[in-house]
């Protein structure tokens, strides 16, 4: 799932300063998950700026909804002419909801309540840990199921960096060092020779280092 977490309040009125009208507008997928722009945290927020509007008397209207996806087009078409009546939106969506309803909205401004930070799982209620960076080439089927792109914090591919001390990672001793948590794993596998495995000189440019990645199906589009 993507985590995000919600911009602190003082930014998002500032970037609603000068509207009149806002729609607040939530998704009901990951980031309702991890609390940060589901329903619940619509209301929340729309409750503080309207008490910041009366307190401050800036006669700003908030309206609230709340899609199951920001990130998908049938979702947005459902509010297209709801959002007409408004002079902004407050997406709580996830960077990708926010550009794409920003795409479809034009000419209305479009603006993010969230930083969006990662690939995550739930690890236990309220924590979310992060354990993949879309480097669209994986190769956790050589690292026993652990990423070293996302869990080692200088991203090594061959084994750790040596700085490694009582299996905690060198960079935050709160942290399990990667390669230490595979090198556990592989064990426990039967699978230690993958520890000789040498990863070639990677290719980032499948990764976000490159042109904005995109996949097309064919066969969901009908070509094939
Ligand atoms: S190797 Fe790449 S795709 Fe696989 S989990 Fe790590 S970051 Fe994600
Ligand atoms: S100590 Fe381990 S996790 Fe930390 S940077 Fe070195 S190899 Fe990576």
């Amino acid at each position: 799932m993507i985590v995000g977490e919600r911009k602190p309040f003082t930014e998002i009125k500032a970037m609603l300063e000068g509207y009149k009208k806002v729609l607040i507008l939530g998704c009901g997928t990951c980031v309702s998950v991890c609390l940060a722009g589901g329903q619940k945290e619509v209301s929340l927020l729309a409750s503080q700026l309207r008490m910041d509007a009366k307190f401050r008397q800036t006669g700003m209207e908030i309206a609230e909804n709340t899609l199951q996806r920001q990130c998908d087009r049938e979702y947005i078409e459902s509010i297209v002419e709801q959002a007409r009546n408004f002079d902004a939106v407050l997406s709580m969506a996830c960077g990708a909801g926010v550009q794409l309803l920003s795409d479809m909205l034009i000419p209305l401004p479009v603006v993010p309540a969230l930083n969006t930070t990662f690939l995550a799982v739930a690890d236990r209620e309220g924590t979310w840990l992060e354990r993949c960076r879309g480097c669209g080439d994986c190769i956790l089927a050589d690292t026993g199921g652990i990423c070293p792109v996302a869990r080692c914090a200088k991203s090594l591919f061959n084994g750790p960096c040596g700085g490694s001390k009582e299996g905690k990672c060198e960079v935050s001793p709160e942290t399990p060092c990667a390669w230490q948590l595979i090198y556990d794993r592989l064990s426990a596998l039967g699978q230690l020779h993958k520890m000789d495995i040498i990863q070639p000189i990677r290719d980032w440019r499948t990764s976000g280092s490159g042109i904005p990645r995109s996949i097309v199906r064919e066969d969901a589009i009908g070509l094939s």
